[in-house]
Formats: structure tokens, sequence, C-alpha cells
């Protein structure tokens, strides 16, 4: 029985590095992947998904109105072993029911990795309904400055002063986002 996953983290935590090894230890035993990630986030590149350590591959890009189970049932094959979705955050809740009927109807498992609160300490919709409706929740752990673990993410302008207004996705900003456990998120002690 094929599975819908969510790994969910603060910032930085290397979701996507974890993403992209997947799908290489997929590949490498002959078997195909398909990778999809948001259109807004121009990070790294239109229709790639990079890793800070410098993994990358070739993604297609979902946006608000793109029917993700569709396009898997377009382009699945008989070795399509499972489907990765990166920024899973940016998901609608119709992105996830799709998601569901890809692990339901087509029993392709389906493993998504994203942010579980904003930088305001609030819910993204795409990781909300992967809460409550994901088979499997997996959290991939980061650390504060202090050695706890980082659950929030605080976004910092380019003085080094924590941003708390601003719409929920910032894409070309020059805010900067980092890791916090929830004491230094409410103190907003960056360092
Ligand atoms: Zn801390």
């Amino acid at each position: 029985m094929a599975k819908l996953y969510f790994y969910y983290s603060a910032m930085n935590a290397g979701k996507t590095t974890q993403l992209l090894q997947n799908s290489f230890n997929y590949v490498e035993r002959g078997m195909e992947t398909l990778l999809y990630t948001y259109k807004f986030d121009n990070r790294s590149g239109n229709a790639v998904i990079a890793s800070r350590i410098g993994l990358s591959s070739k993604a297609e890009c979902f946006h608000d109105t793109f029917d993700i189970y569709e396009d898997v049932v377009k382009r699945k094959t008989n070795k399509t072993a499972c489907v990765l979705i990166d920024e899973a955050q940016f998901l609608k809740k119709h992105h996830v029911k799709q998601l569901c009927r890809v692990v339901d109807e087509l029993n392709i498992p389906v493993l998504t990795y994203g942010l579980r609160t904003d930088f305001l300490g609030d819910a993204f919709e795409g990781s909300m309904y992967l809460l409550l409706w994901a088979d499997v929740l997996c959290e991939v752990k980061t650390i504060c400055h202090c050695g706890r673990k980082a659950i929030m993410n605080a976004r910092f302008d380019e003085k080094g002063c924590v941003i708390q207004a601003g719409d929920q996705i910032d894409i070309g900003g020059n805010e900067k986002y980092i890791a916090l456990c929830r004491k230094h998120y409410n103190e907003k002690k960056i360092k």
C-alpha cells in the first residue's frame, strides 16, 4: 500500500537534500521519480530543485491552479516509483487532496517536504493539510544557535532586525531566515 509522507522542519534542516538523495536512490535502482516544486520559488531557477550542498535535479512546477494528480496520470510510466514534492508548505488544500488521490487511486507513494510554520509562527495551508491527512509524519530536525531543537523561522532584514509583519510568501525580498527554538524566537535573539 502506498502512503503519503510529510517530512517537516524549520528552515535549513536539509529537507531538499533528503528529497534529492531519495530520488537518486530510486533512479540508481532503475526506477523513475516525478519531482515537483513551487512555481514562485526562484532561489534555484525555474524547474530545478537545488540543495544547499550542491545537489540539483530538474522538476515540474506546481502553481495554484495546477492539477498535480492529472499531471502524474499524464507522465507516469510503469517504472514510476514515487512522487516527490519540495516546498510543500506552498501547496493549497486542493493540491493535498490531489496527492491523496495519487496515493489511494494510483497506488504511488508521495513524499512531501516542507516548513511547518511561517515567520509569524502561523500555519502554511499546505503544511496544515499534510499534518492532518498524511499517513506518515516525519520531523527533520535542526537546531537553534543555543543547541535546542529549532521549530520556528525568524525573518530578518539586512541589519539583523527580526521582521514581524508582512506577507507569508516573500519571493524576491532581501530578507533572510533563520531557524530558532521557540524561546529565542520569542526573544528575537537570532544569534
Ligand atoms: Zn535557542
